[in-house]
């Protein structure tokens, strides 16, 4: 099983918006563009919501005979390690493997030698095509490098292994990640990291490395957007020059796990993807609930008191929803608005705030941020959420495709 170059990582934390975001990719792909759709939910997804991995593949499934799709799609047991990954391996064929707990365990000694060792042949300049400048391999870097991730990449090997045992090696689709880890990977830990795994016969298909710079959920990304144009373009380069140099799976890439909804680096994103005709794999979720609230905010009524509801309780349990999430969140206090304030708003003063539209005076990121991890609220409403959702489907049925469509399939794949 062999991933296309371009895939889109999808899902809602619902299961009811699956062919509004199948629609979204069979529009880019009438446009010519061959993005395959992955769905994904996290086992913190699954447990806040209290579904189950199966659920998403029916959604998957449901979509794609609904939409009469007939390309390929996956389904990623998202973020999964030893402890997690037995409940998702009948119903996925793509696994986001995540070691980043393991980033600094301490490998022994005599790994490390050994990692030297056989690595030594790279000391000095690495030569990269398409980057201007040198990236020096000193012995020190790979000293570090293999006290930082010898332990993570033996774990994934453990992870890999396990799910070969059940699945067989030709019928997923591996990815690593190492997105939540505390340290950035750059280029050069990239093209080792890679390295090693290859060594331990481990066959990944994509990697998500943390990049440098803030991904927090569901707003644009927090940082130097220069830098990261800089980093990305060279860690796309490092990848191509791995494939070549260490015999690597052609279609190897990065994916991004994006947290969301991070515009202002998709041009550099789809730059970097251009210029080394490079494959990518970007993931996003979280968009989708958001626009259910949206979408509920502008139906009025019943719809704009239940997104009213998710806020205040939000609010209300402020520190539980934000804990699980807080590395990923930045959130000023001082700058969400009183509930009261918003059990005033009708429902186009709602969705304005709440819609990621920075041209918009209204709209309000922190506000964004607090609802994007309140979806805990809304599960807890049960049936009265989900019975909203039915009620004005085709309201958030739309914002949920224009919103993929029109602010991320195009603007990075097109
Ligand atoms: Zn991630």
């Amino acid at each position: 099983m062999k991933i296309e170059k371009y895939s889109f990582g999808t899902g809602d934390r619902f299961g009811k918006e699956g062919l509004a975001q199948l629609q979204a990719i069979q529009d880019i792909n009438r446009l010519g563009i061959p993005v395959v759709p992955v769905w994904n939910k996290s086992n913190r997804e699954h447990s806040i919501i209290h579904s189950v991995p199966s659920d998403v593949k029916q959604e998957a499934a449901a979509a794609v005979a609904e939409g009469r799709y007939t390309g390929n799609y996956y389904v990623d047991a998202d973020h999964i390690n030893l402890d997690t990954v037995d409940r998702f391996v009948d119903s996925s064929n793509f696994f986001t493997i995540d070691v980043a707990h393991f980033i600094g365990r301490k490998a022994s000694q005599e790994a490390i030698a050994d990692f030297q060792t056989r690595y030594s042949k790279y000391l000095g300049d690495m030569n990269i095509p398409g980057i201007g400048q040198k990236l020096n391999v000193t012995a020190g870097f790979l000293t570090h490098l293999a006290e930082d991730y010898l332990a993570a990449i033996e774990e994934v090997k453990k992870i890999y292994d396990h799910i070969c045992t059940i699945k067989g090696q030709a019928n997923f689709v591996a990815e690593v990640s190492v997105d939540e880890a505390e340290i950035v990977q750059g280029p050069l830990e990239l093209f080792f990291i890679l390295a090693e795994l290859k060594e331990k016969g481990v066959e990944v298909q994509t990697i998500a490395p943390k990049f440098s710079g803030l991904f927090a959920k569901g707003v644009d990304y927090i940082g130097d957007v220069q830098g990261f144009a800089r980093e990305f373009e060279q860690d796309v380069a490092v990848v191509k020059h791995a494939v070549k140099e260490l015999g690597l799976p052609e279609n190897l890439k990065l994916s991004v796990h994006s947290g969301s909804d991070k515009f202002s680096i998709y041009p550099a994103i789809r730059a970097a993807i251009r210029k080394f005709d490079a494959g990518i794999h970007v993931k996003t979720a979280g968009t989708n609930w958001l626009e259910e609230v949206i979408g509920l905010a502008e139906a009025g009524d019943d719809g704009l008191e239940i997104a009213r509801a998710v806020y205040a309780k939000s609010m209300d349990r402020y520190d539980e929803l934000t804990g699980p999430y807080a590395t990923v969140l930045k959130i000023n206090r001082q700058l969400l608005p009183e509930v009261s304030l918003v059990n005033s708003w009708n429902g186009k003063q709602f969705s304005e705030a709440l819609t990621h539209d920075q041209s918009c005076k209204n709209y309000n990121p922190h506000f964004r941020q607090l609802i994007h991890v309140g979806y805990k609220i809304a599960a807890e409403m049960g049936d009265r959420f989900l019975s909203a959702l039915d009620k004005h489907h085709e309201i958030i049925a739309s914002k949920v495709k224009y919103n993929l469509l029109e602010r991320h399939l195009k603007p990075l794949f097109r």
